[in-house]
């Protein structure tokens, strides 16, 4: 059973976008406005349903994420904030964010966003290069980005997270510093800053399966990922997660909460949730959400017990990522150092320029923070061998 003294998440999609972006794997729609209040309307059923059958945890951060949650209205929000404090109490929350794409959130909601408590905006900007935001199938333009996030300042946001994209066809590192050195400009509490991966099914990744696109060379990869810590370092921006930066304590509460494997639960089509034991994924398709929901079913599309080695792996995937490292006794709760020395003496050896063990916990050096996902396999790969588990 979840645990009720944990602090959990909430995680809401809404599913819809004016454009798909060429490079984007979410589950997202277009043209589907018909359909917004009846999401709204199916999404609190999801909540009193996925409420009834246990689910619990105090909610300490929400977040609203999409596709384009800032296509919907205030009133519709605000529709869905009520049901959510209904059905599971949002009194503890602290951290309320909601996602946002330049050009495509305008002064007035910006306000009515705020007023409904939300307290912190998360914006798609991606690159200020114009052509860069076109190849990535970005609909606004570097003004936009400008805009947004003065509206968004102007309207009492002042917890504001900016996404960036680097690796991209075409860019150069001097266009990426560039990059780097405008969002630094605005000031924001939290950057983003992601290496563009090709994802299965996207016109990404058919352009270059076809041989029409290359992408950059893992060295140009690198040299952007150690050029983007060194900046954002340089002026203020620790890196707690390998692509994630803020300001001292304006940290992602929410995306904590997935990568130290707590619970959260996620409401939508496509969404995930996790209830401390059990995760469990939602239908990816609109309309057979919406048809699941409305005969009073919860809509998901399946779901799975942790294994003890499943969950372990993904504290080792997570844990490396953070800054503050992977806690040795969350791997097993009996676990000593001299246990994990013992037990990884191989993995730590050949990673020994990339890794550093203290304070009972493992974590990256900055030279082996771009490995990070890498040495996690590693690690995997040894316990899958050794046929370790942790409960
Ligand atoms: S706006 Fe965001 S969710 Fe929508 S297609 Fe683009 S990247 Fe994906």
């Amino acid at each position: 059973m979840p645990q009720t003294t944990t602090t959990s998440g909430q995680y809401i999609h809404i599913p819809f976008c004016i454009a798909k972006c060429s490079y984007c794997d979410f589950y997202s729609v277009t043209d589907r406005s018909d359909t917004f209040d009846r999401l709204v309307a199916a999404l609190q059923v999801e909540m009193e349903l996925r409420a009834a059958a246990g689910f619990s945890g105090l909610v300490d951060t929400v977040y609203i994420g999409g596709g384009t949650p800032s296509l919907l209205e205030p009133r519709q929000l605000g529709t869905l904030i009520d049901a959510l404090d209904r059905a599971v109490g949002l009194e503890a929350v602290r951290e309320f964010t909601v996602e946002a794409n330049p050009g495509e959130a305008p002064p007035d909601k910006l306000h009515g966003f705020r007023q409904l408590g939300m307290n912190r905006l998360s914006l798609g900007m991606q690159s200020f290069q114009p052509d860069l935001l076109r190849f990535l199938g970005r609909i606004h333009n570097p003004e936009d980005n400008l805009r947004t996030f003065e509206a968004a300042r102007g309207a009492g946001f002042d917890n504001i997270s900016v996404d960036l994209i680097y690796n991209i066809p075409g860019q150069s590192i001097q266009t990426w510093t560039a990059d780097l050195r405008t969002v630094i400009g605005l000031a924001p509490e939290h950057i983003s800053a992601y290496s563009l991966t090709v994802e299965k099914g996207t016109p990404l990744h058919q352009a270059v399966e076809q041989g029409d696109l290359s992408m950059p060379g893992d060295d140009l990869d690198a040299d952007m990922f150690a050029a983007t810590r060194d900046i954002l370092g340089a002026a203020g921006y620790r890196p707690y997660e390998t692509s994630n930066f803020a300001r001292p304590g304006r940290e992602c509460r929410h995306n904590l909460h997935y990568w130290r494997i707590e619970p959260y639960m996620g409401l939508g089509p496509s969404a995930h949730g996790f209830d401390g034991q059990r995760r469990y994924w939602n239908m990816a398709d609109l309309d057979k959400y919406l048809d699941l929901v409305e005969a009073g079913a919860i809509p998901e599309a399946g779901s799975e017990r942790l294994t003890p080695e499943q969950r372990q792996n993904e504290r080792l995937a997570f844990g490396l990522r953070l800054e503050e490292g992977l806690k040795i006794r969350s791997i097993q709760p009996d676990m000593t150092t001299e246990m994990f020395i013992e037990r990884y003496s191989r993995q730590l050896r050949k990673w020994s320029h990339c890794l550093e063990l203290s304070g009972g916990r493992l974590r990256t050096t900055a030279n082996g923070a771009i490995l990070a996902d890498a040495i996690a396999a590693d690690f995997m790969t040894e316990s899958a061998a050794a046929g370790q588990t942790d409960d």
